[in-house]
């Protein structure tokens, strides 16, 4: 019979995965719980991490954020520290899955899980989050992108934990923007989402741009001739539509259940187009409403 250990600290955690090497861990279950119902895999005995207060919870260290890798999405939503440094991150978040999701899932299980409809990957991304990975004797720092190998692969190795996601505070940007595009408002696998983070002068010039796209790609995309025709020039629709024209080329989407790939890649530009309205005003508010 499959055993379930519940540990309520690292120390225990390690000395767990150390007896049990093929033993699989969970967070909030709601990806691998949902794998092992359904016959994906199987797995010997699993290790619950709920109880293990040091890997939740957000930490400022001035510069620095770390958030531990079993917080879930409803509390990220919640942390006044995300709320105020990184609002592309509670974008995606309030738009993953449903409430019980949000209130289950963790940002750790989400990463791990490096599915490339995997809604905190695009602001992670843009957000150049670093992993701090350990074992019982060794702790490494791995950067998203060096950690996310391809659908379903990641960098951890065996016996290694997603302990904590560093974020660097970041020189607020007037625009933080999160689009997912799903078949339906609520509880949608994402046809193709996009992260956007963009810095527009008073004179309306734009400063800095940053792009990355989900189920685009294997893994988020991001475009940087896209990132280019924008920087240094003022918003126009001609940019912008020569920017959706290089995200286009881009992206490599897979046709799917959900969606052809000729629909995902025309969606990715647009999603671009939307910038100009988001400037104004007259799309999604940059504040949030709560
Ligand atoms: C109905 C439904 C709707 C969903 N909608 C969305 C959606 O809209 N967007 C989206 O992105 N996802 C969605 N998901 C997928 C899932 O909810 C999220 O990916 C969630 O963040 C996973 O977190 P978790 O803690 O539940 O992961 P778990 O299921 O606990 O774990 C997932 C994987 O990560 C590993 N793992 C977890 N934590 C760690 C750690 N700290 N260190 C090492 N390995 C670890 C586990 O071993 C497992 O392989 C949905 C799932 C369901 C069932």
């Amino acid at each position: 019979m499959r055993k379930v250990f519940i540990p309520e600290t690292q120390a225990e955690l390690f000395d767990i995965i150390a007896c049990n090497p093929k033993s699989r861990m969970f967070a909030g279950g709601t990806d691998l719980l949902v794998k092992l119902r359904s016959g994906q895999f199987d797995s010997d005995d699993l290790v619950s991490l709920e109880r293990i207060d040091e890997l939740k919870g957000v930490e400022d260290y001035g510069d620095e954020v770390f958030i531990g890798a079993c917080t879930t999405h409803s509390a990220l939503i919640a942390d006044p520290v995300i709320q105020m440094h990184f609002p592309v991150l509670v974008k995606a978040l309030r738009v993953l899955g449903s409430p019980q999701i949000r209130n289950m899932g963790t940002i750790g299980g989400n990463i791990v899980t490096a599915s490339p409809a995997g809604d905190t990957l695009p602001p992670l991304y843009l957000l150049e989050a670093d992993l701090e990975l350990k074992t019982k004797d060794s702790s490494r720092l791995v950067g998203i992108k060096d950690f996310i190998k391809g659908p379903g692969r990641n960098d951890l190795a065996p016996g290694e934990i997603l302990a904590r996601v560093r974020l660097r505070k970041c020189p607020a940007y007037n625009l933080q923007h999160y689009e997912k595009v799903g078949q339906r408002n609520s509880l949608a696998i994402s046809i193709v989402s996009l992260a956007a983070v963009l810095n527009v002068s008073d004179k309306g010039i734009i400063t800095e741009v940053r792009f990355s796209w989900g189920s685009a790609g294997p893994t988020v995309i991001t475009c940087k001739e896209a990132e280019a025709v924008l920087a240094g020039r003022p918003v126009s629709n001609e940019s912008l539509e020569k920017a959706a024209r290089l995200a286009r080329k881009a992206v490599k989407p897979i046709a799917d259940v959900r969606a052809s790939a000729e629909y995902r890649r025309q969606v990715s530009g647009n999603l671009i187009l939307r910038i100009q309205g988001l400037l104004n005003g007259s799309g999604d508010s940059i504040q949030f409403a709560d």
